[in-house]
């Protein structure tokens, strides 16, 4: 069952039709978690750090690779310069129920939630909490959600950036104006939230529009159907001014029922922040129907070098640039009490938890920088002591600060 069907479920199949194979199609190219089953039992504090673990190495090496030859100056520098002045970067550690957490402070961050593949998991940790609170404070006042999927038609060679620039008119034509004012009055929308992903496949480029929509009391599935037909109609003509096409029954719609339960909860804010970056998305060779998110294709380009996917991966960088990954309806963040939004930029700047317990010589930073995540390993299975072995074994420079005793 795709992740799609684990989150609501609540649609039965369609039983055949024209239709029906493009939609089986969809949910398949949408229920990419495949390998990382979201119902996996339980796993101990160990398991689940040795997967972080791998997962920010895989991060910290793609980052490194990107380094070289992006195109995007910010993500060149991200992870690799230091601040000016600061000191050289810091090593920080804090103390969490799975154990100790190491980070560094005082480098250059991006802030790309799209192509950096160490600051978009910083970012999609972040949005993730937000969407939770967002649908619990939902639940809470007795009300429910429903996850709207838009997509459009593409050919082959069509440009990323025109598509999205469609994407975009299409969902303002969506969700303003006075008839979704009148859908909003008529259905009890409270607000909504969206995010876009985007995969690469014999077809070109595919964008879809997630918009998870809170409605402020029970709603049923024909209810909600009818809400993402009347935005169907919109999203449809917005797409014929560009040229574009979506056809609803053919995958172009797909609306689902959250159900408002703990688990299912973690399940779709998860889904909604996480589908745009999936790193662990399969490679063509063993993907379905050959669509690659875009970090596959990263994967693919760094893993092969391949002239198509790195010029791929330079278009998913230029199109994607200064868009927002997540968007907020007007006024929904506030009813739940969520405070002021964050920018990318600022998550990735202050996602410094813990204290500093030393501080790298500046000078010796282009040593390490290639082997940061053996270094956090090392801190985090070692803590301070093991953090100053590590570097004094590799004729590293650092000091302590004043307030931290050498252990060493
Ligand atoms: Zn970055």
């Amino acid at each position: 069952m795709s992740t799609r069907a684990q989150l609501a479920g609540q649609r039965p199949a369609p039983a055949g039709g024209r239709g029906a194979g493009r939609e089986r199609a969809q949910r398949a190219t949408l229920g990419k978690h495949g390998g990382h089953p979201v119902t996996r039992g339980p796993r101990s504090a160990a398991e689940r750090a040795r997967d972080r673990r791998e997962r920010r190495a895989e991060a910290y090496r793609w980052r490194s690779r990107l380094w070289e030859w992006s195109s995007l100056p910010r993500l060149r520098a991200c992870g690799r310069r230091t601040f000016n002045g600061a000191g050289g970067p810091g090593l920080r550690l804090s103390e969490t129920t799975d154990g100790l957490r190491a980070g560094l402070s005082g480098l250059q961050s991006c802030g790309s939630p799209w192509a950096c593949p160490v600051c978009a998991r910083r970012i999609a940790g972040r949005r993730a909490t937000e969407v939770r609170t967002v649908v619990q404070a939902v639940a809470d006042a007795g009300g429910s959600a429903a996850l709207v999927t838009l997509t459009m038609r593409h050919r082959a060679g069509m440009p990323l950036v025109m598509l999205w620039a469609a994407l975009s008119a299409a969902w303002s034509a969506v969700a303003s104006g006075g008839r979704w004012k009148a859908d909003r009055a008529r259905f009890g929308v409270l607000g909504w939230c969206r995010t876009v992903e985007a995969t690469h496949g014999e077809h070109g480029w595919h964008l879809h529009i997630h918009a998870l929509v809170l409605f402020d009391g029970p709603v049923s599935f024909e209810l909600a159907e009818n809400l993402g037909m009347s935005m169907f109609a919109r999203w449809e003509r917005a797409l014929t001014r560009k040229r574009l096409s979506a056809v609803a029954d053919r995958g172009g719609l797909d609306v689902r029922m959250v159900r408002m339960s703990a688990e299912s909860l973690d399940q779709v804010a998860e889904y909604v922040t996480k589908v745009a970056f999936e790193i662990t998305s399969p490679s063509t060779k063993d993907g379905r129907y050959g669509n690659r998110a875009p970090f596959a294709v990263l994967r693919d380009a760094l893993a092969t070098g391949l002239a198509d996917d790195c010029e791929l991966w330079l278009e998913w960088e230029k199109a994607s640039h200064d868009r927002r990954q997540l968007t907020w309806s007007q006024g929904l963040r506030e009813w739940a009490k969520l405070g002021r939004e964050q920018t990318d930029e600022e998550i990735v700047t202050e996602d410094e938890h813990g204290a500093t317990v030393l501080y790298i010589a500046p000078e010796s930073w282009p040593a390490v920088r290639d082997q940061v995540a053996e270094l956090l390993d090392a801190t985090e299975t070692g803590g301070l002591l093991e953090a100053c072995r590590w570097l004094t074994s590799r004729g590293i420079g650092y000091r302590l600060p004043k307030e931290t005793p050498c252990r060493t």
